[in-house]
């Protein structure tokens, strides 16, 4: 058919459309084709009961349709905002494809983050029902109070273990989805729609909510799923130890029932044992987390002489890898690594680093000075480095500058923040980090344009400290810098300016943070100095501080 299209470039043209399906790229179209094809594939999971629990992909294809009936008898409609506190396992995952398949959005709660910063988001995104694992409900009775547009919480578990809760018409969820069948057809929405939510810690103002698409998440997870990018099969069993609520776990509760991988869910135990444990007790091929996982897990290697047999590869990525690590992985347990780099606002993954023929060589000490970069970009990332003026720069992998990208997984806008502008006039996203990119593709971050501190994987605002530091009447000035440590990656060090004829104790400083900051988020130290570096306008050079403190060693290092 030919299709007049007047006005098109002022003239008038003649447009010529495929003839091809519509076929709307949908991610229950996903659990959809893993029941049919590889039904009987594995799911397992560490429950947060404890035992272990086995069940299939026909199965949660099954008990994903009674949640989208479930919600849909307690009035949950197309658009509406379903939120999730919960760890990985199989009712996480049913509850995703649930939400999702009535056009529902399923919102991802870090319980990670600080109360407040759980309130701020949930508010914002005007969140209908929670669905929490039994480990978040102490903290979900702290703030439903504050919680006035969730109408109800769906505690994970079964009528045995349901505990006596305060919470505001709470209910346990297999006693909430006896309610309904599984006869139910998947709602018929765009593939544009909205199908997921996930938070960015912000490091300056408040968090900033990325909103995926049905459309975006599956392109997502197909171009993770290519053989240079995690290379999922039906031979893989895939442990995804990065959390659902971190960027939707790297898109593998969508890659893995896509590639009809099986799927082993760790469920709240997190430790290098535990990790150990269920890698090996399930022979799983694949994995992927933070640094810190793998620092830990590591750690229990050394300590106990075990060996990883079945894995084939481990993604790391989240925050840099550290070369050691990856070494140790291909050297001493026979693993290859995979570095990837990615943010939330690219679904997440952006590049993943694996050794083109060109960059190949015998000599370990040179792959692994290409395995240490952040790698190149799968088919539908395009990225570009410019200098502040969004001059593009070259890649010879010296220059650095702010690292853009643009591509059908990456955020156009933020979410309630529809009419800021986040996209450059080319169409990329400015990422904050600053890279370089050499002539074979790789990319190097070799700074963050932020001055977030990356602790395991998770964020701490600097901002955030110095501003409940300077609340000390002891002291005049804060700030605090991210120092490198084993363990976390970063630990925060708070310096500080005493007010004139004051002394700031260490002590009674970090006590007075301590009721208002999460736990994790306490400076592991605190030093005393004269003055604080600063620029022209006013604002605290934390470069000059970075370098200064470039030496300094953390009491938690040992
Ligand atoms: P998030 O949105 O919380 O996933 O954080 C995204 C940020 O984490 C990126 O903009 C980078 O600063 C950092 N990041 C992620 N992966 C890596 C990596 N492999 N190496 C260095 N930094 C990374």
């Amino acid at each position: 058919m030919v299709l007049r299209q007047p006005g098109e470039n002022g003239r008038g043209r003649d447009l010529m459309r495929g003839l091809m399906q519509e076929w709307p790229l949908l991610i229950h179209k996903v659990i959809d084709y893993a029941a049919a094809e590889h039904g009987g594939r594995a799911v397992l999971s560490r429950s947060v009961e404890g035992p272990m629990h086995r069940t299939t992909y026909r199965e949660v294809r099954a008990r994903s349709l009674r949640v989208a009936k479930r919600l849909q008898l307690d009035g949950i409609a197309v658009g509406d905002r379903v939120a999730t506190l919960a760890w990985n396992t199989w009712r996480h995952l049913e509850a995703w494809y649930g939400i999702a398949g009535i056009g529902a959005v399923y919102h991802t709660v870090n319980p990670r983050l600080f109360a407040d910063q759980i309130v701020y988001i949930m508010n914002h995104a005007r969140d209908r029902v929670l669905f929490l694992d039994l480990t978040f409900v102490p903290l979900a009775e702290k703030i439903a109070g504050r919680l006035p547009s969730v109408e109800r919480y769906i505690v994970l578990t079964d009528a045995a273990h349901m505990p006596d809760t305060s919470l505001p018409n709470a209910v346990a969820y297999e006693e909430w989805l006896a309610g309904a069948d599984e006869d139910f057809t998947w709602a018929a929405v765009e593939e544009t729609n909205a199908a997921g939510l996930c938070y960015t810690s912000g490091t300056t103002g408040e968090p900033k909510g990325v909103l995926y698409s049905h459309r975006s998440n599956v392109l997502h997870a197909m171009m993770t799923v290519m053989p240079d990018a995690f290379g999922l099969s039906t031979r893989d069993v895939v442990l995804p130890v990065v959390p659902l609520f971190h960027a939707n776990s790297w898109s593998l509760a969508f890659a893995a029932p896509m590639a009809g991988s099986a799927l082993v869910m760790p469920g709240p135990k997190l430790d290098g044992a535990s990790v150990y444990d269920i890698l090996t007790t399930e022979r799983v091929t694949f994995t992927a987390a933070v640094p810190t996982i793998w620092f830990a897990l590591l750690q229990h290697l050394e300590k106990t002489g075990g060996a990883l047999p079945d894995l084939t590869r481990v993604a790391i990525g989240g925050s840099a890898c550290p070369p050691a690590v990856i070494e140790a992985f291909e050297r001493k347990y026979d693993v290859p690594v995979l570095h990837a780099w990615g943010m939330t606002e690219m679904s997440p993954v952006g590049s993943i680093c694996s050794v083109k023929p060109e960059v190949w060589s015998e000599d370990y000490g040179k792959l692994l000075a290409v395995k240490a970069t952040q790698g190149y970009t799968p088919f539908s990332v395009e990225w570009k480095i410019t200098d502040d003026a969004g001059v593009a720069l070259p890649h010879d992998g010296k220059t650095f500058g702010r690292l853009k990208v643009r591509g059908p997984a990456v955020a156009r806008r933020y979410y309630q923040r529809e009419d800021e502008e986040i996209l450059d006039e080319e169409g990329y996203f400015d990422t904050g980090d600053v890279a370089t990119i050499d002539g074979d593709g790789y990319m190097r971050i070799t700074d963050r344009s932020k001055d977030v501190i990356k602790s395991g994987g998770e964020w701490i605002s600097s901002i955030e400290l110095e501003n409940l530091a300077v609340g000390h009447p002891d002291v005049a000035e804060a700030a605090v810098i991210g120092i490198s440590h084993p363990k976390w990656d970063e630990r925060p060090l708070l310096i500080v300016v005493p007010k004139p004829g004051r002394v700031p104790e260490k002590d009674a400083v970090l006590d007075f943070l301590r009721p208002n900051i999460a736990r994790w988020w306490m400076p592991d130290d605190m030093v005393v100095v004269a003055d604080l570096p600063h620029t022209a306008t006013g604002k605290i050079l934390k470069t000059e501080l970075r370098d200064r403190f470039r030496d300094y060693r953390l009491p938690t290092e040992a």
